[in-house]
């Protein structure tokens, strides 16, 4: 304040405590940063303003075709999206997630969440992404931004999806699943210099059963025929559900092939039994033997299945060992197959 002259005469001076403001605007500060840094390996990138429902910035090139009547609010962005991009499965929950109300709520919770989808590519098929949604409040402005971005996750969660099927039991019978048979098959084959037998399984006539008598006691059959199959065989084989009605048996380590026809003969005769009032039950088996009826699992699977149609053909309830090419292609020629 200066007097008449001009000369200085007192100064006031006010103090306010900035720190809330300033540790918002440098929170605000470090997570742009943040994100520049994680658009680079995203395929999408969305700034969006909560309270005013608008768009800051969008970097994705799945809305370089979005139409113009698309193009207005987040909602409608976020339709179009749904209906043209998102796999079918996956459409609910995303619009579930991104939903303008539920960014919101969460704006009062954690404010960070995730979200699995996938998306269609051009030729309809679908790939995994990874949706990462930030809800941050805009010190400038005193907004709501929702900060998202996209991630391809394809591989790594198609890589995930595959152990976790590996690893998975069969739930009715306890018996292994088909992604665990196989790869344990594929394993003791790997360089193997044993001989094994590999059996294909399936249970006859299995739909008039459950048709006839209903799906429980079509469940039932399956269970009792896993409960028979796994008092037969020896510690280091392999038994798994591959299907609906269908098992694998791998006999592992076979020292004597001879001796294993009657063994097999045995286990047919074990799987046919009688239900009281509801008949018989029985299995058609087919044989292959390691590695005369094929070098890897994928030929001894395929020459296995063609031993078991054999015995579905001449009857069912029986067993039937690979007859190799020569049967094959007769086999062809009467089928036309
Ligand atoms: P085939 O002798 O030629 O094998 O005749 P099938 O009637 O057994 O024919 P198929 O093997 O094709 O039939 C399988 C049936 O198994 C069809 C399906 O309804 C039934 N199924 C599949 N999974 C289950 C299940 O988990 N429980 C029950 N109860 N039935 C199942
Ligand atoms: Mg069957």
């Amino acid at each position: 304040i200066y007097g008449q002259n001009r000369e200085p005469l007192r100064s006031i001076s006010s103090y306010q405590d900035i720190t809330g403001q300033y540790e918002k605007e440098l929170a605000y500060q470090k997570w742009m940063e943040y994100m520049n840094e994680q658009k680079k390996d995203c395929i999408g990138y969305y700034e969006y303003n909560l309270k005013y429902d608008l768009f800051g910035e969008i970097l994705d090139e799945l809305t370089s075709t979005l139409p113009e009547y698309a193009r207005n609010t987040f909602s409608d962005i976020i339709n179009y999206i749904a209906e043209h991009f998102i796999y079918e499965e996956d459409r609910e929950n995303y619009l579930k997630v991104f939903n303008r109300n539920q960014l919101l709520y969460y704006y009062h919770g954690n404010r960070s969440l995730q979200t699995e989808h996938r998306r269609l590519r051009p030729d309809g098929t679908a790939y995994w992404c990874l949706g990462l949604i930030q809800i941050v409040p805009d010190p400038y402005t005193d907004t709501i931004k929702a900060f998202i971005l996209i991630k391809d996750i394809d591989e790594e969660k198609k890589e995930a999806l595959t152990l976790q099927e590996m690893s998975k039991q069969d739930s009715l019978t306890g018996l292994l699943n088909r992604g665990t048979s196989v790869r344990a098959i594929r394993h003791i084959l790997k360089n193997s210099q044993d001989h094994h037998i590999l059996i294909m399984l399936d249970i006859d006539q299995f739909k008039v059963q459950n048709d006839s008598y209903g799906h429980q006691f079509g469940d039932q059959v399956i269970k009792e025929t896993a409960g028979i199959l796994k008092h037969f065989l020896r510690r280091n084989d392999i038994c798994g559900r591959i299907g609906g009605d269908e098992f694998m048996v791998f006999l592992n380590d076979i020292t004597c092939e001879q001796d294993v026809i009657p063994r097999i003969a045995q286990l047919c005769d074990l799987l046919k039994r009688k239900y009281p009032e509801k008949g018989e039950v029985s299995c058609s088996l087919g044989v292959v033997f390691y590695p005369r009826d094929g070098e890897n699992f994928k030929e001894l699977y395929r020459n296995a299945d063609i031993a078991l149609y054999e015995v579905k053909r001449a009857g069912r309830c029986d067993f039937r060992v690979y007859e190799g090419e020569a049967a094959r292609s007769s086999l062809h020629s009467e089928t036309g197959v």
